[in-house]
């Protein structure tokens, strides 16, 4: 059974504890952008990020609702996400109407993800419950009330959001009032005003907190979209005004013009405000975050986000980059190392010498005796970044490079490319007929794809089919590497994001590929870079396979050494 209501565990290392609450809903309001769509594992990746950054909650989704969420919660209960910081935290609605609340399925869903915590979405606006609801206002009252009651009655922690709360209280202030007190008298911790249209201006909206807390005597948390571009102040505007609970997206994700800003939120209430709302030196990994979960959303980074963008702290040319020097803090609002961030614009976190000496920790090796390896990893990065590859999601990749660059350094290690390739074909049939069926499954168009390529002193020719030209590729690759190499067979591609580069300087535009796989136990993700999408895609495919083939090796015994070719 999931810990108990209220049960905040002891070594979240937040400072204020659980006085003051970082909800993050990018997995649940975020995830309704339009052009997003995560798979189960970009969402426990994106997870993961929340919790190194430390935020106290993080909303999954909507289990029951929608599939992946119900799976995204299954996986995480089976261990696949495992937080440090953060409570996970499952999104659902009150009960129906004129239904009891054991027996409605969307409740029993939001017990079975197994989630601790629980965010009731309900309606505070007189004329929503009438005219969307169709029910009475009574009715309203009761779903509340027996929906928290339940939910804590079985160990989890509820919140309360109230949808259009403050257009709701603007037309009828005392109704909103009795909502969240019958949240509350059920067993809810805190009562969310939620500006759901994002129609709010941050004056009035800090006005109608401060009412609600002197009139409510209930603890009060704000949710604000950004229809007015002032999501960001209005969340700030709201802890000023007595809120402790605030939620937002990564890099402001929402429907329509999107949710606050979580990394703006959280610059502004720790170095502005001088709250310290995430655990300590976590707010250096703000950058890193953003990008890593841009990454996995396939949004290009908004260079100009504030905290996060890779131009937030750059300055125009005409500023002497000497002036600068001097003195930064003549030029910028706050250090950007604070932020993880540069004044320059092509360095990101993860070319920084001490991140490779953490990763290659992570990995077993110890780098802090080897700069000369450190600083070969550094510029082969930034060389890379240069040319369009992004290590912030790829991981795996990362490792390789790692792993290659000790290898070129250390004549000891050992040359661990298990493949050289000759060549790769692909080619792409279209129907005897000639006529393909329009739409996604166009199944009629067929690729094939043939590999050759060299293990060992072996040449393997392989030809593989697919639905594509990189299914058909993947395919080959495998059958040609399977007979030497069988963790291969457990091996399965999971995603493929794909991202035009626009070219600049007078170059063409570029294609970015990332690959997910999986050997059922572990995820990995792998990128390529190449004008052509389907070479993108091959360096990608081959860094997965590499990879799957060397972390195989890693706990191997000397008794699995035949496995391995020799050249
Ligand atoms: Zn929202």
């Amino acid at each position: 059974m999931p810990s108990a209501a209220s049960d905040v565990p002891a070594d979240t290392g937040l400072p204020l504890g659980d006085t003051f609450h970082v909800f993050d809903t990018t997995l649940r309001d975020g995830a309704q952008r339009e052009g997003i769509s995560y798979s189960v594992t970009d969402k426990l990746a994106v997870a993961a990020l929340l919790d190194e950054l430390g935020v106290g909650f993080i909303e999954g989704g909507w289990p029951g609702a929608l599939p992946k969420d119900t799976e995204f919660f299954a996986r995480a209960a089976a261990g696949e996400l495992p937080l440090r910081t953060a409570q996970l935290v499952a999104f659902g609605s009150t009960r129906r109407a004129g239904l009891a609340v054991q027996d409605d399925p969307q409740v029993k869903a939001l017990l079975d993800s197994q989630a601790p915590v629980v965010t009731l979405v309900a309606k505070s606006d007189v004329r929503h419950v009438e005219r969307a609801l169709r029910t009475t206002l009574e009715e309203n009252l009761a779903m509340v009330a027996d929906t928290v009651r339940y939910l804590t009655d079985n160990g989890r922690r509820v919140f309360i959001d109230c949808e259009h709360f403050f257009d709701g209280f603007a037309a009828d202030a005392d109704y909103g009032l009795r909502v969240g007190e019958a949240a509350v008298a059920a067993g809810a911790d805190v009562v969310v005003l939620c500006d759901t249209n994002g129609g709010q201006l941050p004056g009035p909206l800090s006005d109608t907190v401060a009412e609600v807390l002197r009139r409510g005597g209930f603890r009060v948390g704000i949710h604000c979209q950004d229809d007015t571009g002032c999501a960001v102040a209005n969340s700030i505007a709201a802890v000023q005004a007595g809120a402790t609970h605030v939620q937002c997206t990564a890099n402001g994700y929402g429907e329509r013009a999107g949710n606050a800003d979580l990394f703006a939120v959280l610059g502004n209430l720790i170095t502005k405000l001088e709250l310290p709302v995430l655990p300590p030196g976590r707010l250096a990994d703000l950058t890193r975050v953003s990008h890593a979960i841009a990454e996995l959303a396939n949004i290009a980074p908004n260079t100009h986000q504030a905290y996060v963008g890779s131009s937030a702290f750059s300055h125009k040319a005409g500023l002497h980059a000497s002036a600068i020097k001097v003195d930064p803090d003549l030029y910028n609002h706050l250090d950007p190392d604070a932020v993880g961030n540069d004044m320059h614009i092509l360095i990101t976190e993860m070319a920084g010498r001490a991140s490779v000496e953490l990763k290659a920790k992570e990995l077993g090796l110890d780098l802090s005796q080897r700069p000369e390896v450190v600083q070969t990893v550094v510029d082969t990065v930034k060389n890379r970044e240069a040319q369009g590859f992004s290590y912030e999601a790829a991981d795996a990749s990362f490792e390789l490079l790692i792993r290659s660059a000790l290898a070129g350094a250390d004549a000891a290690e050992p040359e661990r490319l298990p493949f050289r390739l000759e060549s790769y074909r692909v080619i792409v049939e279209s129907p005897k007929n000639g006529k393909a069926v329009a739409g996604p499954s166009s199944s009629e168009v067929t690729s094939e794809a043939t590999v050759k390529i060299w293990v060992g002193n072996t040449r393997v020719v392989a030809t593989g089919e697919g639905n594509g030209p990189v299914h058909a590729l993947d395919s080959a690759l495998r059958l040609a590497l399977e007979p030497q190499f069988p963790p291969l067979r457990s091996v399965e591609l999971t995603d493929y994001k794909v991202r035009i580069l626009a070219g600049h300087a007078g170059t063409d535009s570029i294609t970015r590929v990332l690959v997910t796989s999986t050997d059922g136990e572990r995820d990995w993700t792998t990128v390529g870079v190449h004008a052509n999408v389907v070479e993108a895609s091959w360096q990608a495919l081959v860094d997965s396979v590499v990879y799957a083939v060397q972390s195989a090796d890693q706990p191997a015994s000397a008794s699995d050494q035949q496995m391995q070719p020799t050249e």
